[in-house]
Parts: C-alpha cells; structure tokens; sequence
C-alpha cells in the first residue's frame, strides 16, 4: 500500500506520555497554521511516497524496545488507509497504536476507535473556539471549527486515552483570556500547555520568538489550579 511518510520511524520517550514509542511521520495537512515548524512535510510530494510494507523491516528490531507505535504529521488521518493498515500492523505484532491529529477528520478518528485499532488520541487545540480566530491561526477556510469540535465529543465518549495540546505563541496565544475559553471548550481533564519553540521553517516567519521562563512562569501559575499539565 502506498502511503506518504517522511524519515525513519523515530524512537521517542516524549511524544507519547509515560510511552516509549516509535514515531512515523505521515506527509501532508489541510491546514496552514502560523506557528507550523513542519513547512517542508505539509504537501504530497513524491519524495515521500513508500510502499508502507517498506516501514515495517524499520520497526522490527524495535518491536521489543517499545511501547507502541505513534503517527504524527503532517495530519496523519489525511492518509486514513496506510494509517488503518498501520495500526492494524502494530496490533498484530503486540503493540499500542497512538495518534496525533489536528482534529479535522472525526469520521477517521471515529472509525478507529470503533476498530479498536487506537489507544491513544492527541488533538491540537490551535486557537480559541471560534470560526473567525480558527481561520486566522490555521490560515485555512471551511468548517474547522465544526470538525473539532466532533473529535472532542468522540473522545470525551471514547474510553481510549487522550489528551487536548494547546501551543502557547507569543503574540498569537499568549493571553490567559484566551486559555480561559480553550478550557471552557475542552475542559481541563487530560488538558496540555506546550511551548512555541522558534524556526527557520515555521509557516509565519514573524514568529520568531519564545517565552522567557518569567513569561512562562504566569501560564504555570493559570494552569496549576485549573489541574492543567504544562510541558515547558
Ligand atoms: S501545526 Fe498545523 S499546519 Fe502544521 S502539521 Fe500541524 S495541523 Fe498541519
């Protein structure tokens, strides 16, 4: 089956919490975000373009070593049939699926949780919930927001593990009003900070900065009693 998917699978103790896992790097997006720092993956170019059967000599001698296999992107569920045959190769060899998403596709995320063929969902919030600001962050038209906002309802339903990732941006995301009405949409339960870290790829080159520690420090004392976790 040909899929498009950038590298080799790389072993990670971070993209997947208290996992140790393989990440696959699946090509394209539908979206633009400002903050992105993955311009080079975002078009189906064909460079990228694998048999999938060619990845899985690559993740053999780690099958051992891990706790599962996670995809990441680019938008992975852009791709929903290498991403199914994956997840079912993973389960067959013994190990836990897991996936980050945009949120855009909920009928593939829906499908995959009805396969039983994930454990673990990751969403990005990009922006606050409203149909103009998600625009103006994803640089994308359309009904983002709608789309989202089934994924959220998916999980909230699901009994899989998730979480709900919000990229503090100066200048773009960088208010603990906006944080505010991120929590009132997805709730605090299984909700992450992350940081903005600056690079010659990202899609808006005006964003060129990251947080000092003093600055982080106000979003570490919001997030504490809200039980909001903060990866900085
Ligand atoms: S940050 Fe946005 S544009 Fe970049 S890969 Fe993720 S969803 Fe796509």
């Amino acid at each position: 089956m040909q899929a498009y998917i950038a590298g080799k699978p790389l072993l990670s103790t971070t993209d997947w919490p208290s996992k140790v896992s393989c990440v696959i790097f699946f090509v394209g997006c539908n979206l633009r975000c400002r903050f992105c720092f993955n311009g080079p993956l975002l078009e189906f170019l064909d460079q990228y373009k694998i048999g999938l059967e060619e990845l899985y000599p690559e993740l053999e001698p780690n099958q051992y070593l891990i706790d599962g296999i996670i995809a990441t992107g680019g938008e992975p569920t852009l791709q929903p049939n290498p991403l199914k045959a994956l997840a079912e190769w993973a389960k067959q060899n013994g190990l836990e699926f897991g996936l980050m998403t945009n949120g855009t596709r909920p009928d593939v995320v829906q499908e995959l949780i009805e396969m039983n063929l994930v454990d673990y969902i990751a969403v990005d919030l990009k922006t606050v919930p409203d149909r103009t600001e998600y625009v103006k962050v994803t640089q994308t038209a359309g009904d983002i927001l709608g789309q989202v906002n089934k994924t959220i309802n998916l999980l909230k339903s699901s009994k899989i593990s998730y979480e709900f990732r919000t990229t503090l941006v100066p200048s773009l995301i960088d208010t603990l009003e906006q944080l505010d009405l991120i929590r009132q949409w997805a709730g605090s339960k299984n909700y992450v900070l992350q940081q903005f870290r600056p690079a010659k790829t990202v899609l808006d080159s005006s964003l060129n900065r990251a947080f000092t520690p003093e600055e982080l420090t106000r979003f570490t004392r919001y997030a504490h009693p809200h039980k909001i976790i903060t990866r900085f």
